[in-house]
């Protein structure tokens, strides 16, 4: 299995030239097997077009997996070239919460929002909603579980053929009924990609905002068996030369820890 990071930030794709070594665009992983030829796309954010302009082989479905609805995670959806080619049949599969409306997809395409209706598009992307548990997704063991997040996310763990992955973003900790249950989902995974948005300085005054600071994450992954730590969902606006020296610190407690960069890949 191999995952490649498309997108790294959160909140919102503010490029500039001091953070653009990690990247500037927001959430999306590509997961592939190699074996198989399998994609499985993680979030929708603004780096899933640099993923699809990228994509090759034969047209064929095109499993996206969201985290949730904001902003962030699905903001590149309409701007990803296998809605628009002949042969491809993206899908998405996507949260079920208790905020969740079933006509988010008719409503991001709609005017004012966009110029092609939903029912216009050559690849209308069929979506189906998932909860909590195991599932199987475009040919990957996923198993998905509830995180603290303001209206909901979802973290994922894909099983990988010599270790898994575990995508746990914008979720913050602080709450024993959620923490708990993340560390036994994230335990003995091989690599984890976690919500480091903040600072340990910065966190105390964003209480409530649903994301996480660095030192936590490091924390989490030298307490439960992880394998390899990409601290993700960086702030916007984050210089390079910041995230390096965040890398470094978290390495003191959690020795191997990167933060998450564009175009950077990993093998499981
Ligand atoms: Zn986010
Ligand atoms: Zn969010």
């Amino acid at each position: 299995m191999k995952i490649k990071f498309w997108g790294v930030r959160g909140s919102v794709p503010w490029a500039t030239p001091a953070a653009i070594g990690h990247g500037c665009n927001t959430p999306c992983i590509e997961v592939s097997d190699e074996r198989t030829g399998s994609t499985l796309v993680l979030d929708a954010g603004s780096g899933i077009v640099g993923l699809g302009a990228a994509l090759g082989g034969e047209p064929r479905e095109l499993p996206i997996l969201l985290t949730h609805y904001h902003w962030d995670h699905i903001q590149g959806l309409p701007f990803l070239a296998q809605i628009y080619q002949p042969g491809w049949t993206p899908r998405i599969f996507a949260p079920m919460f208790e905020s969740h409306d079933p006509a988010w997809v008719e409503t991001i395409f709609r005017a004012p929002f966009f110029p092609v209706p939903v029912e216009h598009l050559p690849n209308r992307p069929r979506v189906d909603v998932i909860g909590p548990g195991a599932t199987r997704i475009g040919g990957f063991d996923v198993t998905a579980l509830e995180l603290n997040h303001p209206g909901g996310a979802l973290a994922y763990r894909v099983r990988g053929l010599t270790g898994d992955l575990v995508y746990a973003t914008d979720h913050e900790f602080g709450d024993p009924s959620r923490d708990e249950p993340l560390a036994d989902f994230a335990r003995g995974a091989s690599a984890m990609i976690l919500d480091a948005h903040f600072t340990p300085e910065e966190i105390g005054a964003h209480t409530g905002w649903g994301h996480s600071d660095w030192r936590t994450c490091a924390e989490f992954a030298a307490k439960h068996d992880i394998g390899g730590l990409w601290l993700f969902h960086h702030k916007p606006g984050r210089t390079d030369e910041e995230l390096v020296s965040i890398a470094y610190d978290a390495r003191r407690i959690f020795p191997a820890t990167e933060a998450a960069g564009e175009r950077e890949a990993l093998r499981l």
